[in-house]
């Protein structure tokens, strides 16, 4: 009988790959662990094994796989099924699932590598100039890989020059497969097993009394085991005996000593003893009580609860109750690089049983926490992780938080899978029967409706923690302070009254500016220029701090010119206004004030957030400037006011949820002021009072936001009302994908009629070159959804069939927003 198995490969493939393998492989090989596999002429990949049968498959003969690379499977059966969930529910490939899922150094590379002929010798003279190069340079390295050929040769294509070196018997090839993470080593030392009897060892310390350094260490090493009972590291037997590494490295050469190696983890948790949880009030009491009632009937629970009611601490308690019965909990988190202060409340009740994943941990953490995972071990009881974190090996989920359920960053846009964490995790709580508990301030609209649909289970909290006073909102008319001279660069008078008076007081501010960059567009007086990436279909934005234009879609950047590109005028001008322009405004309104900004650009690298936050809890800075970063369930002390300093930009933004986003953005970043006994103040500058959104805002409406924007979405047709799947096309040439788009939509039409919308040029409608189109399908909730995406995948196969839309790039976004 002949024995098969599909692989899942870690491209975009639409089917998986059958390889052959022998019987004794069978037996030993199972679901979920890796492979190598040769694929296509050369490539070599590293296979996940998704299915063991004995189908030789139809169209093609299986080659055989190279090796086998795990002893136990990596991956478990409720991934696997995640896995497919996934590529089913957000159309894509199972590659691309295993792409995101794995940790990169999960997914071996290939990479051809060269090496000298050494059996050959041969005559240099035959060699042309690019192939003695090559040459040249292995008699001083052993080996090269391809891109190291192509800097030498300063070319790109360099596998005919390889070939011909191959065919002169100069060099040989080969492809290597190798892991890239390598766990941090400990030495560690004992006495060599040449001594372990008695005699023998008496013996050695009688030689010994001539070499007095060295047995000192040896009975430091004593001393050290018999106290701490554990392998003595070496740099602490050097500490202890006063000893020095050289000692003991003699010590391992005369074999008296044995040095050996325990991996250690990398991420450890240093604190101090765990402190007991918090006595909860008589609404968090009932609040929880109600999470736990509801989770006898239902499996996801939303908790909507006023910024600063306590919802962390419901948490705390319900995560206790969970690691009490044995289960795993997974406390998901939009940007954990955002959160510090979480991580580290966290990590105060439950020490090192909270294990944290995260975007800007290095490949080699990142595969500890896994390893961690899927041992279950207790130092990963609970996994604090931002989206990504769904994907790890979970064999005993008893609950699965969502903090902050409302935010954008829960959503993978690019590349695919396009997954929302949050609706994968429910999925994901299902497969291991455990529950989901969805938390916020500021619900999104599709999960509120969701509740009032009774489809998840609603948990109301109303009341701030110590009663709390809700920040007073003022709204600030710009225009009329415009036209009555009140305003001092984007400051109006009101806004530095309040200023002046809380920075007397020694309390700190918070200014809130929804744009990075000093002023998003340079405008010239005289002609009305604005530079543009050449790259992309917008205008570049300038950075005062560089002293540069930048394209925030494509990185492209200049320096700033000094006059018009178009007509050579000097006259530039600054149009719209970010974050840095507001901190240079602020610094020079309040001289005396510390001003510091929080945006992408100044949290770059792994601390640099956290020294913002730390700063600005040590009060060292008076004035904080930032965009949505500050939105972030932060909790300061000492914010007594926050400004927004234009609600307009978020509110006009084209996109059916600015709305709702605005509101979220606007409570949130308010409910950063006055988190202590003394109530916060916060000031919106505003170009429309009366706007209804502003309205809600101020009086913290959530009612009335849902129920005025649910209108809308009932009117217009959008989500949650509708289920929406958003379709791009890309391409560099703009007539070839205006009619590759059309014909996309008119096919999408014959099913689906008035329901499709565009082709449409999207604002930006050229990123890096390629151009974009947008369809969109909207489906009415009594239409099924895995139809529709049936339907989808059909005209999505006859436009790939077409031989001059091949070359087309199409984008399937399901839920797209
Ligand atoms: P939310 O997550 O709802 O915004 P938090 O859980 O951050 O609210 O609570 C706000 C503040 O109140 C925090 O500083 C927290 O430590 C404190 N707090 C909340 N509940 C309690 C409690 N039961 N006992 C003592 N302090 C509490
Ligand atoms: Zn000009
Ligand atoms: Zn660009």
């Amino acid at each position: 009988m002949h024995h098969f198995i599909d692989v899942i490969l870690p491209i975009p493939l639409q089917k998986l790959f059958t390889y052959s393998i022998t019987s004794a492989e069978a037996s030993f090989l199972k679901k979920g662990m890796r492979v190598a596999v040769p694929f296509g002429k050369s490539k070599i990949y590293t296979g996940l094994v998704y299915n063991i049968h004995n189908n030789a498959p139809t169209v093609y003969e299986a080659k055989e796989i190279q090796q086998i690379l795990d002893e136990t499977p990596i991956v478990n059966g409720i991934q696997l099924n995640l896995w497919e969930w996934i590529s089913k529910y957000y159309m894509c490939t199972m590659g691309d699932v295993m792409r995101a899922a794995l940790p990169s150094a999960f997914i071996l590379e290939s990479e051809t590598v060269v090496t000298k002929n050494l059996v050959k010798r041969i005559d240099e003279s035959v060699l042309k100039d690019d192939e003695f190069l090559i040459y040249e340079a292995l008699h001083h390295q052993s080996s090269l890989k391809i891109h190291d050929i192509s800097n030498i040769l300063d070319k790109k294509n360099v596998l005919p020059v390889i070939k011909r070196l191959i065919e002169k018997g100069a060099v040989s090839v080969e492809e290597e497969v190798y892991e890239k993470y390598k766990p941090k080593l400990v030495r560690y030392v004992k006495l060599h097993a040449n001594f372990s009897s008695e005699k023998a060892l008496q013996d050695l310390l009688e030689k010994m009394s001539r070499a007095p350094k060295q047995r000192e260490v040896i009975m430091t090493l004593f001393s050290i085991s018999a106290t701490t009972k554990k392998p003595v590291k070496v740099s602490d037997l050097v500490k202890e005996s006063g000893g020095s590494s050289q000692i003991i490295k003699t010590l391992v050469e005369k074999e008296i000593l044995e040095e050996y190696h325990i991996q250690t983890d990398r991420v450890q948790y240093e604190g101090e003893d765990n402190e007991v949880s918090k006595h909860l009030n008589e609404y968090q009491e009932t609040a929880l009580k109600e999470v736990k009632e509801s989770f006898k009937i239902n499996n996801v629970t939303l908790l909507h609860g006023v910024t600063s009611s306590g919802k962390t601490e419901i948490y705390v308690k319900l995560i206790e109750d969970v690691i009490q019965s044995g289960k795993q909990v997974l406390y998901l988190l939009p940007e954990i690089a955002l959160t510090t202060q979480l991580v580290n409340r966290l990590q105060n009740y439950f020490g090192d049983q909270v294990a944290i994943f995260h975007s800007k941990y290095s490949v080699h953490e990142r595969v500890e926490v896994w390893n961690n995972v899927l041992d279950n071990s207790s130092k990963a009881k609970i996994v604090l992780g931002a989206r990504s974190s769904i994907f790890l090996p979970f064999n005993n989920l008893g609950l699965i938080i969502v903090d902050e359920e409302h935010e954008q960053s829960f959503k993978q846009f690019d590349p695919a899978p396009r997954y929302h964490a949050r609706d994968t995790a429910v999925v994901l709580a299902a497969f291991h029967k455990a529950k989901t508990l969805l938390g916020s301030a500021t619900p999104s609209l599709e999960s509120y409706y969701n509740a009032k649909q009774n489809k998840y289970a609603l948990v109301e909290l109303t009341h701030r923690y110590n009663n709390v006073l809700m920040p007073d909102i003022e709204l600030v008319d710009i225009k009329d302070k415009h036209k009555r001279k009140r305003m001092k660069g984007h400051f109006s008078d009101r806004l530095i009254e309040e200023i002046i008076e809380v920075l007397e007081e020694g309390k700190q501010i918070i200014l809130f500016q929804n744009r990075r960059g000093f002023s998003p567009i340079v405008e010239c007086n005289t002609c009305g220029h604005s530079p543009q990436c050449p790259n992309c279909d917008v205008s570049l934005t300038y950075h005062r701090y560089r002293n540069q234009l930048r394209c925030h879609y494509c990185g492209y950047n200049m320096s700033m010119p000094q006059t018009c590109m178009a007509c050579g005028s000097p006259d530039l001008d600054s149009k719209g206004f970010g974050t840095e322009q507001i901190e240079e405004e602020a610094k020079l309104l309040f001289p005396d004030a510390k001003v510091a900004r929080m945006d992408l650009d100044t949290t770059r690298g792994k601390y640099g957030y956290e020294k913002i936050i730390t700063a600005l809890e040590q009060q060292e800075i008076d004035i904080l400037v930032g965009t949505q970063m500050l939105t972030k369930g932060l909790d300061f002390r000492h914010v007594k006011l926050v400004g927004i300093m234009n609600a307009d930009n978020m509110l006009n933004f084209p996109d059916f949820r600015a709305h709702e986003r605005s509101f979220q953005l606007m409570v949130q970043v308010s409910g950063r002021a006055g988190r202590t006994q003394e109530r916060g103040k916060v000031l919106i500058q505003t170009y429309n009072p009366y706007h209804n959104i502003l309205q809600q805002v101020s009086t913290n409406n959530y009612t009335d936001m849902y129920n005025e924007q649910m209108n809308d979405r009932f009117n217009f047709k959008y989500p949650p009302v509708y289920k929406q799947i958003k379709i791009t096309l890309k391409h560099k040439d703009y007539n070839r994908v205006e009619e590759a788009s059309i014909w996309y939509a008119k096919s999408l039409r014959q099913f689906f009629g008035a329901a499709v919308l565009g082709p449409e040029s999207p604002p930006i409608s050229r990123i890096r070159n390629q151009f974009h189109k947008n369809i969109l399908v909207k489906i009415p909730k009594k239409q099924s959804l895995s139809k529709t995406k049936e339907a989808i995948i059909k005209i999505n196969n006859s436009f790939l069939s077409i031989k001059d839309y091949r070359s087309v790039r199409v984008i399937l976004n399901v839920d797209n927003f």
